[in-house]
């Protein structure tokens, strides 16, 4: 599979035809994809208004990916103290805490897994992954309260009934 950036590349070359850069856009959601690969692309669509017939606003692609690419750039540097934290703890001979990891655990593709494809957070990529990342960070339990809207209608194992997102993801719900 080709690369994220070499995706994103193909995305904004003018020189392919619309209908391959929309096809390309949605090869990027193969590598990242925070509420799951449907979602993820539903809730690019609904903000950005891309069209049925990309043709006649293929700039449209762009802007969801640059608010995709928003998304990316907040998970390495997370990633990078969350890494220095547990070093910190085990050098202080600290009992490691089992806080989430999310790019251990589940990668960051569907950090913020939505099962329906139509029910996700109305807030950009970039919002709802800081606060996931944010939440695992704080070691926020996720079965008390949603890591995305905060609600505390949460049960254990399904979607959150206010914002649609499902902790853990497909795989590892909690
Ligand atoms: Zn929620």
């Amino acid at each position: 599979m080709t690369s994220f950036p070499a995706t994103a590349r193909r995305v904004r070359d003018q020189s392919l035809d619309p209908r391959v850069r929309r096809v390309r856009l949605r090869n990027c959601l193969d590598h990242f994809a925070p509420f799951g690969f449907r979602a993820t692309w539903n809730s690019l669509a609904a903000t950005h208004c891309i069209p049925d017939r990309i043709e006649e606003d293929p700039a449209s692609l762009v802007l969801a990916l640059e608010e995709l690419e928003a998304a990316r750039a907040l998970v390495p540097p997370q990633a990078a103290a969350f890494a220095a934290l547990r070093r910190r703890q085990k050098r202080d001979g600290q009992r490691v805490p089992a806080t989430l990891h999310p790019w251990d655990s589940w990668g960051c593709h569907a950090i913020a897994y939505c099962p329906e494809p139509q029910r996700f957070p109305a807030e950009s990529l970039p919002v709802v992954v800081g606060r996931v990342l944010e939440a695992c960070a704080a070691g926020t339990d996720p079965v008390a309260r949603c890591m995305v809207c905060g609600s505390h209608d949460r049960r254990p194992r399904m979607a959150c009934p206010n914002c649609g997102v499902l902790p853990g993801g497909r795989n590892n719900p909690v």
